[in-house]
């Protein structure tokens, strides 16, 4: 079982504790909506993995969460669940609008996001979108993109629509997740990066995922974390 922190269990979630959900090893342990469950139940989602383990009881007690573990290993669900919970605790509504961003190295990548936050979202309420570059007319989305809940985003489409979409609107977001952190923040979209980070509001949670770990004070600084939770993990296999 990888090393949890050692920081002092907090009260959280409902009057319970971090520390009750230390060391559980399925998804039904989890204080989680029961529309999270049976999604979870439905994809045939049962046992965590060593990150989701690690970094899930952290994440859904709002903590921000720097979270390395090697491809394959299950990052998708240890940031998919903490953004569907956010936003189902804060009854996020379709009048909200825009909750949650999750941005993406890749086109191919973030559709593969897409489909599983579809899956094990399915009883969910919310609406989400694939905003990529070159999948569809930009025009088209910049009519909708107000109108949804969680988007999934490659750092130019999502830069586009800042600078581009009438009244598009970030300012209530909850939750900021970069996945493949490490290859976000390569030079090639450092600029995008910045850019966009600027018009987020800081009082939000962020939750980073990669293949590697990074501790860098730029990285950190730029992203505004705030007493992040490094976890990492190497398993076996
Ligand atoms: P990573 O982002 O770390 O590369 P993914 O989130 O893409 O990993 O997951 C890799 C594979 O493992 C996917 O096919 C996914 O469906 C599967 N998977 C993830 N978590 C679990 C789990 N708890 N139980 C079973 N399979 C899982
Ligand atoms: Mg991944």
């Amino acid at each position: 079982f990888p090393p949890l922190s050692s920081k002092d269990p907090v009260g959280c979630i409902d009057g319970n504790t971090f520390s009750r959900y230390v060391g559980v090893t399925r998804f039904d342990q989890l204080p989680v909506s029961k529309k999270t469950k049976d999604g979870l139940l439905e994809a045939k989602y049962v046992k965590m993995t060593d990150i989701q383990r690690a970094s899930l009881p952290h994440a859904l007690c709002g903590r921000d969460i720097l979270g390395a573990s090697k491809t394959g290993s299950g990052k998708t669900l240890a940031f998919i669940i903490p953004v569907l919970e956010k936003l189902y605790r804060e009854k996020w509504g379709p009048e909200d609008g825009v909750g949650s961003i999750i941005i993406s190295p890749t086109r191919e990548l973030a559709g593969q996001l897409f489909d599983v936050l579809k899956s094990v979202g399915k009883h969910h309420n919310f609406s989400a979108g694939l905003l990529i570059g070159g999948r569809k007319e930009v025009n088209e989305e910049k009519e909708h993109v107000n109108d949804l809940n969680i988007l999934i985003c490659t750092p130019g489409r999502l830069l586009q629509h800042m600078d581009e979409t009438p009244n598009f609107d970030c300012s209530q977001i909850q939750m900021l997740v970069l996945d493949e952190a490490d290859r976000i923040l390569d030079t090639g979209f450092k600029k995008e990066l910045n850019a966009i980070i600027s018009q987020l509001p800081k009082h939000r949670q962020t939750l980073l995922f990669s293949a590697t770990q990074t501790k860098s004070v730029e990285v950190l600084a730029r992203l505004s974390l705030k007493d992040p939770e490094y976890l990492s993990v190497h398993q076996e296999s």
